[in-house]
């Protein structure tokens, strides 16, 4: 089991919160430390133990899990771990959690995650909630896994009745937990068992480059409002003249015009970029669902009453083939330069905080 003499222990022998964090290229992810701040306040006790699984090659700045709130930092070190090959992790974490017993487990609902959550689950014979949104404690210290569910109109609460209760937890959701190089570093570091099991075997990583959406500070969505596949060409420029990637509604990925790596939304990618511009998207609550936390919405829309005018920032009612272009102009090459908010340098906003809407013709209305 986890944790100190006197961390509690469970009527199963199982005790104490256990973040399996994820690492790529050499890099410890973000979501491990969002991880480690929402685990920070689950804990049944303050002695608790909140411990942290890394599995990766050599070389690793493991100390920042703890510098981040970890107590242990389990590193089970070996090249093998440079590729995200689902088997080779799943038989080494099943085999932590087997001889450790931590009553939770938390892993980041990344593209890796999603896919490696549930084999783990599998193999230990327990429950899994995906995607949580939500994590809390209810009167027994039992973990609640709160989820969007019923196309996001609902809230789930699922509680496990197994051991470990496991749950993959939506990557920015929650603040990540603050840095303290004061706190103390503890590291064990194990090699990796070795299983017959393991049957693939991974031949060359393709970077999604820019199909990556997740991380990118400006987004120019498109939706049903663009007609053909070529129009995208238009977005994708005024993406690149803000330093962006262009994202896009699921009608579009299921008109085969994008692919799923570009769609945001409930069953796409969660963003939260500093500037996210909806062209022709109306505003569906599963799109809503991905895009939501940007720090500023724009939306261009024919339509007045489209929902995504109820969260924009700032609105252009009128049409895209018309608004697109003259953005372009405003803030692409020899037009004004948009600041780092996307908005052009002379632009003071709203001082009242309202949101406006400018039609296509010119012309606030507010
Ligand atoms: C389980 C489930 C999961 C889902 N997951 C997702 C998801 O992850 N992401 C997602 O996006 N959707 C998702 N959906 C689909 C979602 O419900 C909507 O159908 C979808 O978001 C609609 O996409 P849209 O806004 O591009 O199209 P529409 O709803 O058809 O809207 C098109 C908009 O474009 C405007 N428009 C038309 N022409 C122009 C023009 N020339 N200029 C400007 N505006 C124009 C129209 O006024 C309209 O508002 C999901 C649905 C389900 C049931």
């Amino acid at each position: 089991m986890m944790g100190g003499e006197n961390s509690m222990k469970n009527e199963n022998g199982f005790g104490g919160i256990l973040v399996i964090a994820e690492q790529c290229g050499g890099e410890i992810h973000r979501v491990s430390y969002e991880l480690l701040n929402k685990a920070s306040g689950l804990k049944r006790r303050p002695d608790t133990a909140l411990d942290c699984l890394l599995l990766g090659p050599a070389g690793l700045a493991a100390q920042e899990l703890n510098f981040r709130g970890a107590d242990t930092v389990y590193y089970i070190q070996g090249e093998e771990f440079e590729q995200q090959e689902e088997l080779f992790y799943k038989e080494n974490i099943v085999d932590f959690i087997r001889e450790k017993k931590p009553e939770t487990v938390l892993m980041g609902a990344t593209a890796f995650g999603r896919s490696l959550a549930p084999r783990v689950a599998a193999a230990l014979g327990t429950g899994l909630t995906a995607d949580c949104t939500d994590l809390q404690l209810d009167e027994d210290g039992r973990l609640i896994q709160i989820r969007p569910a019923f196309s996001d109109n609902i809230f789930a609460h699922i509680r496990t009745a197994a051991d470990p209760q496991m749950a993959t937890v939506r990557y920015k959701e929650f603040r990540e937990a603050k840095r303290d190089e004061k706190l103390p570093v503890k590291i064990e570091v194990r090699r990796p068992c070795r299983s017959a099991d393991v049957l693939s075997q991974v031949v060359e990583n393709i970077p999604l480059g820019d199909l990556d959406i997740s991380e990118a500070e400006v987004i120019v969505a498109a939706g049903r409002g663009v007609r053909r596949k070529e129009d995208l060409e238009m977005l994708s420029e005024l993406a690149q003249a803000l330093g962006g990637q262009l994202g896009v509604s699921r009608a579009l990925v299921d008109a085969g015009m994008a692919p799923s790596a570009r769609q945001v939304g409930y069953s796409g990618n969660r963003v939260k970029p500093k500037v996210y511009i909806a062209c022709g998207i109306s505003g569906a609550p599963q799109h809503l669902a991905g895009m939501k936390e940007s720090d500023m919405i724009v939306a261009v829309n024919t339509d007045p009453s489209a929902p995504i005018f109820r969260l924009a920032d700032y609105g252009f009612v009128g049409d895209l083939y018309e608004i697109v272009p003259q953005m372009i102009a405003a803030w692409g090459k020899g037009g004004r330069q948009a600041d780092r908010s996307g908005r052009p340098a002379d632009d003071e906003g709203t001082a009242d905080g309202e949101r406006p809407v400018e039609s296509a013709e010119g012309g606030l209305e507010q």
